[in-house]
């Protein structure tokens, strides 16, 4: 996402180098000594009975009854038209009236992060309603427990504190971080993972002092009286504390994305697409895939250093040819233009609703200046790579349109897909050019749910907040669009994104946005099949259609019965390939 400006030094360098040959000798050995395990294959028939199955096919229609073999699916429709031609030898399963949906495609999340809260490597600072930190204090507490379990050196971490939710109504800073520990470095995420705070060991870590400059596209923050650090770094000050979290041994690496796992298959996520991963990590996950360790399908979003590998043809590609059907794919290469409206980073054209800093003109900045966004989506696309582009203002939006709109007309490309990952103040006319030159929206839409009334009273005002997330304004241009939650932001939960998407509810209960709400059948086709089109993997998935992968989840209810309480449907069963991994 971002390039390493401040402070890393050349300890760091060289542990990277070291750490990054031991494991490619790990990866060697651990592919030799395995047998290539191609997808297992169940010749058993399975008829699913009795039930109503939304296939989300072509014409949206709903059946009663699905065949599946050897992991895909044989055939759908009338329960006894199936039985009699596929009945003999087979097993059947009476869904009694149950629900089956294709299997939830998250378009855009940062597996398996989420995994390192179950595992106590990043305590949760989240509030109501996802967590419980009421105060400053409470936050200190959890560091101090961590503390007791870590030797002093090793980092203590968390991430999910919202500022605005606190009653102290600001971030926690470096002093109050000190008090928990002077000896064991500290950063802690604010929820938007766009910003953190760290107490003075960690700042002197990283290499930061009160005057260091602050690097392009971000904020290192200082009291503006007495000129003191306060802690809080922000956008591409704080790229050395994403390494920090990332680092791990791959023992942890591994149950951190087993835990992460559990969590997608129960929400009945049954295909996952990381945000943005680095050369490390990228092999780290294509391994599990190839090793058959992952429990779902993964779509690796990659970042630049990568990109640039895939760019010029020299990422190792040395796993994916000998196990050629691995579950985990790339996907796009990601890039960064803006920062996040609730952290006062995300770009804007017209000023936020409420002062930063004092500033009543405050309107955000980018993450990547206009020509470098430039340069890299041409290169990229240029390549024949897709790109992510996340932009959340209507300034970075601008920026990501522009400078698509030059590579196209330098590089044209038929079906390019470029993604706008978040698009939360995309404006009409930004939409009316998303349709031009096919772009494709994928909606953080829950924001209406966490932050809405925020949104409303706080960022950007009443009628910027209604407009959030315009998902009915990009249906009415035909746009295809997708939803996501960008978790570990905010928990893994499809059911609650289509409950949102077509109540637009905020946390308190009022709507916000009612123009902007869509049917069932939308919001499930930008769960589903929407988000396996934006990645290219609608052939394959997304819907209950002939020949397609048996990737489906069986509900509690239909959600296309009672709008209202979409958020309360428990996910029952999720399976894969035919197979149940919850
Ligand atoms: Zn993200």
């Amino acid at each position: 996402m971002m390039r390493p400006e401040i402070g890393s030094g050349r300890r760091e360098t060289i542990t990277n180098i070291c750490r990054k040959k031991m494991v490619r000798v790990f990866l060697v050995a651990f592919s030799l000594l395995t047998i290539s395990t191609s997808t297992t294959v169940f010749a058993k028939t399975t008829i699913y009975t009795n039930g109503s199955i939304i296939t989300m096919g072509t014409h949206n229609s709903v059946v009663e009854a699905m065949v599946v073999r050897q992991g895909k699916i044989l055939g759908v429709g009338n329960s006894d038209a199936l039985s009699r031609r596929y009945g003999r030898g087979a097993s059947v399963v009476d869904l009694e009236g149950k629900t089956i949906v294709p299997g939830f495609i998250d378009a855009h999340s940062h597996f398996p992060a989420s995994g390192a809260f179950i595992q106590g490597h990043l305590a949760d600072l989240n509030s109501l309603p996802i967590g419980d930190v009421q105060n400053i204090e409470q936050i200190l507490e959890k560091l101090r427990a961590q503390a007791e379990r870590k030797k002093p050196g090793q980092w203590l971490l968390g991430m999910g504190y919202d500022d605005t939710l606190l009653p102290e109504n600001r971030h926690p800073t470096k002093e109050e971080l000190d008090q928990v520990s002077t000896e064991h470095p500290i950063w802690i995420y604010h929820i938007s993972g766009h910003l953190g705070v760290a107490n003075s060991l960690g700042l002197a870590m990283a290499g930061i002092d009160k005057d260091t400059p602050n690097p392009g596209g971000g904020v290192i923050d200082h009291d503006p009286v007495t000129g003191e650090l306060t802690g809080l770094l922000e956008e591409n000050a704080k790229v050395f504390m994403d390494g920090v979290v990332q680092k791990t041994d791959i023992w942890t690496a591994y149950q951190i994305a087993i835990a992460a796992s559990k969590q997608y298959l129960a929400a009945g996520v049954t295909t996952a697409q990381s945000g943005h991963h680095d050369t490390l990590k990228t092999m780290a996950m294509m391994l599990m895939g190839n090793l058959n360790l992952l429990p779902l399908r993964l779509v690796v979003w990659t970042n630049s250093d990568v990109g640039d590998k895939r760019a010029e043809g020299r990422f190792n590609n040395f796993f994916t040819r000998i196990f050629r059907k691995s579950w985990v794919s790339l996907g796009a290469v990601k890039l960064v233009a803006d920062g996040s409206i609730q952290g006062f980073t995300g770009h804007l054209t017209e000023p936020y609703a409420s002062d930063f800093h004092g500033d009543s003109e405050w309107r955000g900045y980018p993450t990547l200046p206009r020509d470098e966004l430039v340069e890299q989506v041409s290169k990229y696309h240029k390549a024949g790579l897709q790109v992510a582009i996340h932009g959340n203002g209507d300034a970075a939006i601008d920026d990501i349109i522009y400078a698509y709109r030059i590579a196209q007309k330098n590089h044209y490309r038929e079906d390019a897909r470029p993604l706008i990952v978040h698009s939360q103040m995309a404006r009409e006319d930004q939409l009316d050019a998303m349709a031009e030159l096919n772009m494709m929206p994928t909606f953080f839409g829950l924001h209406t749910y966490y932050w809405g009334d925020r949104h409303r009273d706080t960022f950007i005002g009443p009628e910027r907040a209604e407009r959030i997330s315009p998902a009915r304004s990009a249906q009415e241009r035909g746009i295809r669009f997708s939803l996501h939650s960008d978790t570990p932001i905010v928990p893994m939960n499809p059911l609650l994104m289509v409950w949102n998407a077509v109540n637009r509810i905020t946390s308190s209960g009022k709507v916000l946005g009612e123009k902007q709400t869509i049917s069932v059948m939308a919001a499930l086709r930008a769960v589903t099949i929407d988000a396996a089109w934006q990645v290219f993997e609608a052939k394959s998935r997304g819907s209950l259609e002939k020949g397609k992968l048996a990737d489906f989840v069986v509900l509690s209810e239909n959600p296309l019965e009672n709008p209202k309480t979409i958020d309360r449907i428990q996910v029952m069963e999720t399976y894969i390939g035919g197979v149940r991994r919850f």
